[in-house]
């Protein structure tokens, strides 16, 4: 299968061309005749996927399709990170470079004046965060009575977020008669009813999760103390010559103060979290993508839709309240069609967040204790509740990678079956997940 023979116009097919890509993803198959048809979509699909070309690509088309009158926007992407919005643009741009389609991005956390001007100039696409566009909107200086295609992107994120409330009141704003696409890793009873309201018959679009503790990841847990995981970190990352190791912490503070610790041992690490000003955020991602900084320490919702490929270790220094968080966590590694490892310095108060990730993908992992480190409080063995399948909820072997090695084209092998299903709303066992 071809892009062109999907329908897509020639100067939109160059551009997939120019990027490496050989054949559609399993989602862009899928999405773009459904979006191309002009037809709601629901679409279940993770970051890794391809699923942002998957609405861009037709959304471009049918923009093109007719030019703009007034200044726009006529789509607009809603995602839920200044990260995401800034990626989604990048590619809105990449594979607009052949036409005279006009877009920009806006989020919070930098000065908005740069991006009235911006509207003011007129544009057909429109990629922002729910808050800022808001505000944009109380000022004035956005209107959306042109808007024919909304795009939520990574709509259980923007949930979890709290941006219902802004989602809602945004949807309010916009004419009746348009397309809307739903992009979404999960399917919970909250994105369903959303869902009611918004989709008009969707075309339904599903596609295997990639990395859904992927085959390709080698999983381990080291048992140790938590006084002891900063040292150990640093024994790990120094012994094993690690370059570039994206760690995982719960909390912002956390994150800053195993990002200090790291330092004052002579590693080089920053943090990414909601905390930290879009300027430092952006200049954190491109130093570690760079090979400046080693350790790129971060929380859930910040590491989510970060576009870093091939990464060859993830860290969790501590486990995630919400076991799914497990798997999008590792699914930052192994991939390229490359094994990547994922480990977890977990302490014995972790106990139960370990049983419930090993529940959920249905496997134990191997314990490896480390010489000088071994904890005084012991893990449990094995996990306390025996795996039942018919609860679980994720779906395990599902190894795809989808990288490239550098120069090579880019293509998404098929991927046997399977995704991910809806992922508790912070279950209340376990806690809230906490803001990035
Ligand atoms: P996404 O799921 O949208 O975050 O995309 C994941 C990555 O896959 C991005 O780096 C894209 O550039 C890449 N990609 C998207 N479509 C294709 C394709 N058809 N073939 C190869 N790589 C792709």
């Amino acid at each position: 299968m071809s892009f062109s023979s999907l329908g897509l116009s020639e100067q939109l097919v160059r551009a997939t061309t120019d990027q490496g890509y050989e054949t559609p993803s399993p989602i862009q198959a899928q999405a773009i005749p459904a979006v191309l048809s002009g037809k709601d979509v629901m679409a279940a699909a993770q970051t890794g996927t391809g699923k942002t070309a998957g609405f861009t690509l037709p959304l471009l088309q049918r923009l093109a399709e007719q030019p703009r009158t007034g200044k726009g926007p006529r789509a607009l992407i809603l995602a839920p990170t200044r990260e995401l919005a800034a990626q989604v643009h990048d590619s809105v741009a990449l594979y607009s470079k052949y036409m005279p389609t006009r877009s920009a991005v806006v989020f919070g956390g930098v000065k908005i004046n740069p991006q009235m001007m911006k509207l003011r100039k007129g544009l057909d696409v429109l990629v922002a965060t729910p808050g800022r566009l808001l505000d944009l909107y109380q000022q004035n200086a956005v209107r959306f009575n042109e808007v024919e295609i909304l795009v939520l992107d990574e709509a259980d994120r923007m949930l979890d977020m709290g941006f219902i409330r802004d989602i809602r009141k945004i949807l309010a704003l916009l004419p009746a008669k348009r397309q809307n696409l739903l992009f979404s890793a999960t399917f919970s009873n909250d994105i369903r009813k959303l869902t009611q309201g918004l989709l008009n018959d969707p075309v339904q679009v599903e596609v295997a999760a990639r990395n859904t503790t992927a085959e390709k990841v080698k999983q381990s847990v080291y048992p140790v103390d938590q006084s002891q995981k900063t040292a150990l970190l640093s024994k790990l990352v120094r012994d094993n010559s690690w370059e570039q190791v994206l760690v995982f912490t719960r909390t912002k503070h956390g994150a800053n103060r195993l990002t200090k610790k790291l330092e004052q041992d002579g590693i080089t690490a920053a943090a990414i979290h909601g905390n930290k000003s879009q300027g430092a955020r952006t200049r954190a991602l491109a130093e570690f993508k760079q090979g400046d900084i080693r350790v790129l320490v971060a929380t859930d919702i910040a590491a989510r839709g970060l576009d870093i490929k091939q990464l060859p270790q993830v860290v969790n220094f501590e486990l995630p309240n919400v076991p799914e968080d497990y798997v999008h966590r590792i699914g930052r590694t192994g991939r390229a069609g490359e094994s990547g490892h994922a480990l977890s310095l977990v302490s014995a108060d972790e106990g139960k967040l370990l049983a419930g990730i090993e529940k959920l993908i249905k496997k134990q992992l191997p314990r490896k204790e480390v010489e000088g480190f071994e904890p005084k409080n012991n893990l449990p063995l094995k996990p306390k509740a025996k795996a039942d399948p018919s609860k679980a909820r994720g779906r395990g072997g599902n190894g795809g990678g989808n990288g490239r090695p550098a120069g090579k084209p880019r293509s998404f092998g098929a991927r046997p079956g399977g995704r991910s299903s809806g992922r508790s709303q912070g279950s209340g066992q376990q806690g809230r997940r906490q803001s990035a």
